[in-house]
């Protein structure tokens, strides 16, 4: 354990957790940011942003967070890579958080800790991971120049990566269990118009197949119940994200869905911890709302740590 007492630890370095520590350390409040990978959170794998104010000409996701890690440590936020909190526990007056290797104490938590990506849970998902399957376009979608995939889901994040894709691959088509996509409209739009792109309505799928790698993908008619197979060398799986919040479910109160149920100020069941954020029940997951909760959590701990 390090000897260190901080002012607020800050679980999770995406947007919500890095505005949090923008705040806090420019409120001279010693604060920590524990990252279970590289700051950034989810933007480090979105290949563009178009939607956070300020960049009327939209921005690269990694760009973007990179600027807020240097926002951080310019007003002397700490932080550290690879330490993924597994427990926090309430002590007098203060939090001990638990990590794999070392347990860090603060006066007060903020939990940005965000979402990790849903699994289809069908045959071949978990063999061919690595192998043809992936829930990240920015990361492997060079690794498909000039082949055949497949985007499984219907919202913003299938059909933007979906469009992202036809920058490497010959075709991506896109594969939705519904009539309706839920993605935005512009992102509609931008679809239909791209000649790379295929769309499959109302088909869900069935097993991913091959032998080395992915070869083919099957699917499945909702309403006929037929069966096709489709040729395609990656299957890229968008079908929402779930919270990351076990590591407190027995601590602050969640909701039906495992979110982190909290107040206005962002102030969770238990007194001195907040959340911000992804992880947060009844966010809308937009960087732009990420930093407002920041903010105000940030801001919270400063009132609950001078009362
Ligand atoms: P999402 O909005 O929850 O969409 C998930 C999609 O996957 C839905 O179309 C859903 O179908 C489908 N789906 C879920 N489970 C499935 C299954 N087992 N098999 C097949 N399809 C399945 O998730 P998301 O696109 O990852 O976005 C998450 C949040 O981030 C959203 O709030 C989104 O607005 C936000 N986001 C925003 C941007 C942006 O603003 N540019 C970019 C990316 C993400 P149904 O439609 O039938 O439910």
């Amino acid at each position: 354990m390090t000897s260190v007492t901080y002012d607020v630890i800050i679980i999770g370095g995406g947007p919500a957790g890095l505005t949090a520590a923008i705040y806090a350390s420019r409120e001279k409040l010693k604060t920590l940011v524990l990252e279970k990978v590289l700051l950034g959170g989810t933007p480090i794998n979105t290949d563009f942003i178009e939607n956070y104010p300020g960049f009327p000409e939209g921005i690269q996701g990694k760009e973007l967070v990179d600027r807020f890690k240097l926002q951080a440590q310019r007003f002397g936020a700490q932080s550290l890579e690879f330490k993924e909190a597994t427990d926090v526990e309430q002590g007098d007056g203060i939090f001990r958080v638990r990590t794999d290797s070392d347990d860090y104490i603060g006066r007060a938590v903020i939990i940005a800790t965000g979402s990790v990506p849903k699994k289809l849970n069908i045959p071949g998902e978990q063999e061919f991971t690595g192998k043809g399957v992936s829930y990240c376009a920015t990361c492997d979608g060079p690794l498909f120049k000039g082949k055949k995939v497949a985007v499984i889901g219907g919202g913003d994040a299938a059909v933007e990566e979906g469009l992202y894709l036809t920058r490497f691959a010959s075709k991506v088509t896109l594969i939705h269990r519904r009539h309706q996509l839920r993605a935005a409209k512009l992102l509609q739009e931008r679809l239909e118009k791209n000649e790379e792109m295929e769309l499959i309505l109302n088909y869900i799928p069935v097993s991913i197949n091959g032998d080395d790698r992915v070869t083919s993908l099957t699917i499945k008619d909702k309403d006929t119940n037929e069966e096709k197979e489709i040729n395609v060398s990656g299957v890229f799986v968008y079908v929402g994200v779930k919270p990351s919040s076990q590591f407190v479910k027995e601590l602050v109160k969640l909701n039906e869905r495992g979110y982190i149920i909290a107040d206005e100020k962002m102030q969770t069941s238990v007194p001195g911890i907040f959340v911000a954020g992804d992880i947060c029940s009844g966010s809308i997951q937009q960087v732009a709302c990420a930093a407002r909760d920041g903010v105000i959590a940030a801001l919270s701990v400063r009132s609950y740590l001078s009362d």
